[in-house]
């Protein structure tokens, strides 16, 4: 049982000034696995003081001061390699597997590949007629979701570090002890006292209190569309900056080209890899009217390779949902597709042999049509949709007509159609036959996935301001 209500404040681990604490539930189990502090706006008034009093000299750091501090953290993150998977895997449910290839590994790429764009990024721009300086954007408030803890945070407190601007971070109350885990390292890095501060607690106090701060700057948001609704209306009162990073419902276009049984594969591991908790997952199957069977074949023959289960079990590729509420909410969108498309795989309840847990049944509904709420909405479960097109044109416009913009795939041969494709989707990242990721790309979305856009430099540009100077001599 991990008892750890206290906050981390200007360099110190100290006492709420409240003493209202949250459980946080190990959602394989249904138990609780440890405390954090429902810390109060005294709390985050500490820490805004912090950040605000680090902010001279933390955005007056040199470079190669701000490159040693992130391959410390580097360094401090790789040593507790084990206790991290362990953290995640109970915290979040994420199979061992999953916790060390995609959770430990994409929140150590973000350190070192902010090391990286760092080297040759240029604060200052002769442009002729003047100069360009970029400059700290000043105390920037980070609000993070539960479903990537060491990948929203890490990019997050990345960017910042390498911009020189000092932090209040939110982590989510579902999973905040990896977060918490960072803070020691950075501590340990030599960062200074007051650049980054770490205040647990709701989203209605501590999050709301950020993103109507006088004295927070910037807002760096991850989440639902429906709170960054809200965090966008808080930041009017000061005319902040925010970035959102929200939902999306991405389009995974099948070429008819494609072998069948990749594409299946890749449309599984979609909605299978974290639970199908993943904001950029392909969750609209789109496939040529004339695969349609052949698809849906493929994709029952392939599902079995992903088994569910104990994710602290051997051999297992997705456990549980986060949280009873996030069960509630898949069952609820399961119950509507039953409705309105028909059901190939899965269906409501949990899946044999797995009551105990927030376990789902793998479903995959079929004939659905664009227009369906399986299809429209964000699930963020082990549920896909397919749907089939009968030209590029047409699968086009399916893979378009939707609120979101944050991601786009496609599978096949031709790479003229993947040029086709990637430039006609309206998305902030498309992929072409399951390429790795490059953490130096950017990432964000169109439309109402977000603004802004977090890794490498680009995500370095957000936490920066941008001043023209006149008449200076170079
Ligand atoms: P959420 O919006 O419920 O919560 C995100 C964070 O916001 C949490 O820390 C929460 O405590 C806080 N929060 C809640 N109410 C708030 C308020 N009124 N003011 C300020 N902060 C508040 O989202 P979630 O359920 O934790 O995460 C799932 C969502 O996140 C999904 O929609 C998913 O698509 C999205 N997401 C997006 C990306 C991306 O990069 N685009 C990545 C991961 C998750």
């Amino acid at each position: 049982m991990r008892n750890q209500v206290k906050h981390f404040i200007n360099g110190e681990w100290i006492e709420s000034t409240g003493s209202e604490t949250i459980d946080v539930v190990n959602p394989a189990t249904e138990e609780v696995m440890g405390k954090i502090s429902s810390g109060t706006n005294e709390d985050l008034n500490k820490a805004v003081a912090a950040a605000k009093a680090v902010l001279p000299t933390f955005s007056n750091s040199t470079k190669e001061e701000r490159i040693q501090w992130l391959h410390n953290i580097v360094e401090g993150y790789k040593k507790r390699k084990d206790e991290f998977i362990e953290v995640m895997t109970d915290e979040l449910g994420a199979p061992l597997s999953v916790s060390e290839e995609v959770h430990y590994n994409m929140g150590l790429g973000h350190f070192s590949h902010a090391a990286e764009a760092l080297e040759s990024f240029s604060f200052s721009e002769n442009r002729g007629g003047h100069t360009v300086l970029k400059e700290t954007i000043g105390v920037s408030g980070l609000i993070t979701p539960w479903n990537f803890p060491t990948n929203q945070t890490s990019t997050k407190i990345a960017s910042a570090i390498a911009a020189g601007s000092p932090v209040v971070l939110k982590p989510a109350s579902k999973t905040p002890f990896a977060a918490m885990m960072l803070a020691e390292i950075i501590d340990e890095a030599g960062v200074p006292k007051g650049a980054f501060n770490l205040v647990n607690g709701t989203g209605s106090e501590i999050g709301d209190g950020i993103s109507s701060h006088r004295d927070i700057d910037f807002v760096s948001f991850t989440g639902s569309g429906s709170v960054g609704e809200k965090i966008m209306q808080n930041a009017a009162q000061t005319i902040k900056k925010v970035a959102l990073e929200l939902g999306g419902k991405s389009p995974l276009i099948v070429l008819d080209d494609a072998n069948v049984e990749e594409a299946a594969k890749s449309a599984v591991s979609h909605m299978m890899t974290n639970t199908g908790q993943v904001c950029s997952a392909a969750t609209r199957i789109l496939v040529p009217t004339s695969m349609k069977t052949q698809f849906e074949e493929a994709v029952q023959k392939v599902l079995p390779s992903f088994p569910v289960g104990d994710p602290r079990k051997e051999g297992i590729a997705t456990g549980p949902l986060v949280s009873e509420d996030q069960w509630d909410t898949v069952q609820s969108y399961i119950e509507k597709g039953e409705k309105e498309a028909t059901l190939l795989v899965g269906g409501t309840g949990k899946p044999e042999g797995l009551e105990k847990g927030y376990f789902a049944k793998p479903t995959v509904f079929t004939d659905v049509s664009n227009d369906m709420v399986i299809a429209q909405e964000e699930i963020f479960g082990p549920v896909t949709t397919i749907l089939t097109y009968d030209s590029l044109d047409q699968a086009l416009e399916i893979a378009n007509d939707t609120i979101y913009g944050l991601a786009g795939y496609v599978i096949g041969k031709n790479p003229e159609k993947f040029r086709d494709v990637a430039s006609r989707i309206k998305a902030g990242r498309i992929t072409v036959n399951d390429t790795a990721t490059d953490f130096h790309g950017p990432f964000g979305g169109y439309k109402q996935s977000g603004i802004g856009r977090e890794w490498g430099d680009f995500g370095i540009e957000e936490y920066l301001e941008v001043k023209s100077v006149h008449g200076m001599p170079s």
